[in-house]
């Protein structure tokens, strides 16, 4: 179990927690992180109601932890942790950072235009799928190989660095071979043995939280990848299913995303597209991530969205990316990040 304090609790109310939980048998690690200190209850209080501490003055959150975690938390006083992706690439801290590309490469031309206008724009972080888990076996499932030499070819040509997903050993070490930073999606975010996999690259790895994923089973598959000693870790916040019956529609969860930096100095993006699934909603679910305070959004954007092989209908214009961009240079200062443009 951890004890999230206010930012705003006092000493006093810090102790008294501490003594709560020393006088129920269980043991204490405290660390003041900077959103407010973090408790550790040591030992095993699974059976004990959350709002036993809950209720006490200056408490932010209870979140049930169900495994040892070690390497997650922040620690004493460490300010959020900046993750060089490569090639001066830099995620966390006061950045504001976007990823952006094609859901798929689809083609030479398709991948060349988009690195093209982003890289116009000062995006250096090129995402594009070449292995795709598509919820369907009749649908466009990536060009694979081929697929990931075009977003390389695209990336170095207009100096920007490569983000794609790997699904299996095979594409991971590939990925790990060839591409920048590798993403494990949704579906596979827990997929131990290929988390322990991205444990042992000398890669960062963007981990996009399952849409079924609680808190805890985010923060569990985190600590396997940084188990392993790989500290380059992403979180992607995409939405969790539940509060839209049985559309595939997702929610992004905005509370887990300040827990989660509230317990961790690891930064957290969102992915508004797969969240919402749809164009008209990707730029009002990005000026709320950025007004949140989330490190940076990934962005699917397609030269032509209407005949794109996936996902088109989130998929932005490049026009309504400019719009975006705009739009992201004024409302990343509410947060007091900076929308990071190359
Ligand atoms: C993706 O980013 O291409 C993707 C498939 O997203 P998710 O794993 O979040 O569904
Ligand atoms: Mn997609």
């Amino acid at each position: 179990m951890i004890i999230l304090m206010k930012k705003t609790a006092s000493q006093n109310q810090v102790i008294a927690v501490i003594n709560a939980v020393k006088s129920f048998g269980f043991g204490v690690e405290q660390s003041s992180g900077t959103n407010g200190a973090v408790i550790l209850v040591q030992g095993n209080p699974g059976h004990l109601d959350k709002s036993v501490f809950g209720r006490l003055n200056g408490v932010a959150e209870v979140v049930q932890v169900s495994g040892k975690l070690n390497r997650i938390y922040r620690k004493e006083k460490e300010p959020d942790s900046q993750i060089e992706l490569g090639k001066g690439v830099v995620v966390g801290g006061a950045d504001f950072n976007i990823f952006a590309g094609p859901c798929s490469v689809e083609s030479r031309e398709q991948i060349i235009a988009t690195a093209a206008f982003l890289s116009s724009r000062g995006i250096r972080i090129l995402r594009g799928g070449a292995f795709k888990p598509r919820t369907s076996p009749y649908s466009f499932q990536g060009l694979e190989d081929e697929g990931l030499e075009l977003l390389v070819e695209a990336a170095s040509q207009y100096g920007m660095i490569t983000v794609t997903e790997a699904v299996d050993e095979y594409s991971l070490d590939l990925i790990a071979e060839k591409a920048d930073v590798v993403q494990i999606g949704a579906r596979n975010m827990q997929n131990f043995s290929l988390l322990k996999r991205c444990g042992k690259l000398n890669k960062p790895v963007l981990l996009k939280r399952g849409f079924n994923a609680t808190l805890d089973d985010l923060m569990v598959s985190v600590e396997y990848i940084l188990a392993g000693g790989n500290s380059r870790v992403v979180v992607c916040e995409r939405g969790i299913r539940g509060i839209f019956g049985n559309s595939y529609k997702s929610a992004v969860d905005f509370m887990g995303i300040s827990d989660f930096k509230h317990i961790s100095a690891l930064p957290v993006i969102v992915d508004p597209s797969h969240a919402c699934r749809s164009r008209s909603r990707v730029i009002p679910l990005s000026r709320a991530s950025a007004a949140y305070g989330c490190d940076g959004l990934m962005i699917e954007v397609h030269p032509d969205p209407d005949t794109a092989l996936s996902d088109g209908p989130q998929s932005l214009t490049f026009e309504l990316m400019d719009q975006l961009l705009l739009e992201l240079k004024q409302i990343t200062e509410l947060s007091g990040k900076k929308l990071k443009l190359y």
